[in-house]
């Protein structure tokens, strides 16, 4: 019997408190005897209404505990903890799942020169840059795909059914939301900005070789002068 809920959970007990009744009631027939005489009853009732409802209890306690222990720990395992993002191995885990291939525009993003907001105003608030860029790019990915922490300052989006056209105009819209983002530390109005590497998953080409294209896009825009987005061209 499945115990995941609290509705469950009581159900449970109910079960195993009416199977322990019956059974106890059976072997009382069986064994006592004089036996189903009213003085056998009673007890072979009473006995297991008071300790099949505790002991059961305690035991579905424990099997909906450990319920909600496997599920905190699924989503720990495939989840990143700072931004809440899949993490780069529930990104993989993502195509493994797929009955099919799966087509759509893959996206790669960097923080520009994020080693420089680490430097000048500490770890902890680079943290949070990378978390407000998190926050801006699942805001404007969720509706069209999946987005996942790819590494330190690097997120990699895969978004199914869009067209390379379409998936470039929304990482533009990434990457104007993060320009036009302000950031505020210590009384300044800090800001960043975004290079994003764009391209096309189809079903003839493998997703290493496709994240291998975005991330050469992604290179492209850097050496472009950041802040931009760059469509991958073979
Ligand atoms: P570019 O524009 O070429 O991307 O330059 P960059 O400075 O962003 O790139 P670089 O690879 O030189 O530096 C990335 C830095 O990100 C280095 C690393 O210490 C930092 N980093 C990686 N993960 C984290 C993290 O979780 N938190 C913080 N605060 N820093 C991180
Ligand atoms: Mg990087
Ligand atoms: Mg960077």
């Amino acid at each position: 019997m499945i115990v995941e809920t609290e509705q469950q959970k009581w159900r449970f007990v109910a079960a195993v408190t009416g199977a322990s009744v019956v059974a106890s009631v059976a072997v009382t027939a069986v064994v006592a005897p004089l036996g189903l005489t009213t003085v056998a009853l009673i007890p072979s009732i009473v006995a297991p209404l008071i300790v099949a409802p505790v002991a059961s209890h305690w035991a579905a306690h424990l099997l909906l505990r450990i319920h909600r222990l496997n599920t905190h720990l699924a989503h720990l395992m495939r989840h990143d903890q700072m931004t809440g993002l899949l993490n780069r191995g529930a990104f993989f885990e993502y195509f493994e799942e797929q009955d099919q291939p799966v087509a759509g525009a893959v996206l790669m993003a960097d923080i520009d020169e994020f080693k420089r907001i680490n430097d000048t105003y500490g770890h902890a608030v680079g943290d949070r840059v990378i978390c407000t860029v998190a926050e801006t790019m699942r805001s404007e990915v969720e509706a069209h795909g999946i987005l996942a922490r790819y590494g330190g300052e690097e997120f990699v989006a895969f978004l199914p059914q869009l067209s390379l056209t379409q998936a470039q105009q929304l990482a533009e819209q990434i990457r104007v939301a993060v320009e036009d983002h302000i950031f505020l530390h210590d009384g300044k109005n800090l800001r960043f900005t975004l290079s994003i590497g764009v391209e096309q998953l189809d079903r003839a080409g493998t997703l290493d070789e496709i994240l291998i294209c975005a991330d050469r896009a992604l290179y492209e825009a850097k050496r472009s002068g950041r802040n931009c987005v760059v469509r991958y061209s073979a």
